[in-house]
């Protein structure tokens, strides 16, 4: 097979999450020049029967005729022409309707399907963004920081004039952080046990950005095979320098060290109110996500793991004995072993079980893509997105639409009126759901921005007219906000 049909195979039948592949770090390193689009192999038995699903609704891997609704490149075609929603998302990244700043000077990264990327893109408008997108099509996009200078005017300016100044603040939890704990699947594979680890992360950090830091525009988007990302659009959380991003990362992270590291949770006797409600979260997944469904407390291999965060020898070896001469003993039998044998010979015993359930519950981050601001992350469109972590419940990453059913509902669809006949058409498709969320949290944005304005006009205009319709308000942060500049000119 020629290279090109080789990477139109390969195209065919990604899932629209491969589509905008997750390989943020390639993007992020001088030099290199892939973004792989390649399948895994899944390794248990549902992914599997869901890969056959979805080989039945694509063509075979090899072919030689191709038929138009199986083929890639009209496949891409159709998404950047008939799907892919340009006005939200220009809206959101001009964090208003009309074009700002935030648009113009934003670098937009994209990645061909003959693994040529191409960095430092802005774009005038939603037109021209749209033009060069159906011009290049490509497999990968990805967002990075407003600049002081436009992006594509980078060379015709001295470094130092080229300064990052703001970004979305952004987390990226990566399924393959967990590949010390989970027991059914690794690398970039997932199933649904595995999306457990996501929901539990989701919930802890939505969490803890909304009542720990105030935070209210987060969309958090499925970032295909290999877990989460979370944007969190507000104003003040863009303006934020390195050091701050820093900072939250420090508050929220919990889990540290690599594989060397045994014990990777150590918190202080009385916890934080933040992570005690955090421990409140993940505490009723543990019985029946991590002993019984990832079983790891199942063979002596998985149960040494866990036993090693004992500090004290003694106790674990009791324990692996215990364990390994009693083949019938239950995980939860264990468990309740291992509690009370460790609270019987440890002074912090309530840490170091506490501290075991933090380390295979507490949510992962990937802490170099949330404290550079010019870290590039792969472009949440066409992709799965959730903004209120009481969804995520119910959010199956299995059953993702490919560019092939898509494009299938498209040509199935049959209007019931001429409104429907009328209407856009991804809300002919399957992405509708997934659209329709990224459309609510793009109007909650834009409505702030107009209120800002107003508020903005209203104080410059006149100081008490300004008053009483700052007062009409409802955000009481903005009130207080307006407060004190008007002190600060008086
Ligand atoms: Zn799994």
């Amino acid at each position: 097979m020629a290279d090109k049909e080789v990477i139109h195979d390969e195209l065919k039948d990604i899932t629209m999450d491969d589509f905008f592949s997750d390989e943020d770090d390639d993007m992020n390193q001088v030099g290199s020049t892939m973004a792989n689009v390649q399948l895994q192999t899944p390794n248990r038995d549902h992914v599997i029967d869901q890969q056959q699903q979805r080989t039945q609704l694509v063509a075979p891997r090899q072919f030689s005729v191709v038929s138009e609704d199986q083929d890639p490149v009209f496949l891409l075609r159709l998404f950047y022409q008939r799907l892919f929603p340009y006005k939200l998302y220009h809206s959101w990244l001009s964090y208003g309707i009309n074009t700002s700043k935030s648009f113009t000077h934003r670098e937009f990264s994209f990645t061909l399907a003959n693994d040529i990327y191409f960095r430092y893109n802005s774009f005038a408008d939603s037109d021209a963004l749209k033009k060069e997108i159906e011009r290049l099509q490509p497999v990968k996009i990805d967002i990075g920081a407003v600049y002081s200078v436009k992006p594509k005017d980078k060379k015709s300016v001295s470094e130092k004039a080229f300064r990052p100044l703001e970004k979305d603040l952004v987390f990226d939890i990566d399924m393959t952080d967990y590949d010390d704990i989970r027991t059914c699947c690794s690398g970039g594979n997932i199933c649904h046990d595995c999306w457990q680890f996501m929901t539990i992360a989701i919930k802890v950090i939505d969490k803890c950005l909304r009542d720990d830091f105030g935070f209210e525009h987060l969309l958090w988007v499925y970032s295909g095979r290999r877990g989460v990302h979370c944007w969190v659009s507000d104003e003040r959380a863009r303006k934020l320098n390195n050091e701050s991003r820093k900072a939250i990362v420090g508050y929220l992270e919990v889990v540290k060290g690599g594989a060397e590291v045994d014990r990777k949770v150590r918190l202080p006797s009385t916890l934080h109110p933040s992570l005690e409600r955090s421990l409140e979260i993940i505490k009723p997944y543990f019985i029946p996500l991590i002993l019984n469904r990832q079983g790891v407390l199942d063979t002596r291999d998985q149960w040494q793991k866990m036993l090693k965060i004992i500090a004290d020898e003694g106790t674990r070896r009791e324990l692996d004995e215990s364990w390994s001469d009693d083949a019938s003993l239950s995980a939860r039998a264990k468990w309740d072993e291992l509690k009370s044998l460790v609270s019987d010979t440890a002074k912090s015993f309530d840490t170091t079980t506490r501290d075991i359930i933090f380390q295979y519950l507490y949510p992962r981050l990937d802490e170099k893509v949330t404290t550079h601001i010019n870290h590039l992350l792969k472009s949440p469109f066409c992709v799965h997105p959730k903004t209120h972590p009481a969804e995520c419940d119910s959010f199956d990453p299995l059953t993702v639409p490919t560019l092939t059913t898509l494009a299938k509902e498209i040509n199935e669809y049959t209007p019931r009126n001429d409104n429907d006949r009328k209407g856009q058409d991804f809300k002919k498709t399957s992405l509708k759901p997934y659209i329709d969320i990224f459309e609510k949290f793009v109007h909650q944005l834009v409505m702030e921005s107009q209120r800002e304005k107003r508020a903005a006009t209203a104080m410059k205009s006149d100081g008490f007219g300004g008053r009483l319709k700052i007062d009409d308000l409802r955000n009481k942060d903005r009130r207080t906000k307006w407060w004190a500049t008007l002190d600060h000119s008086l």
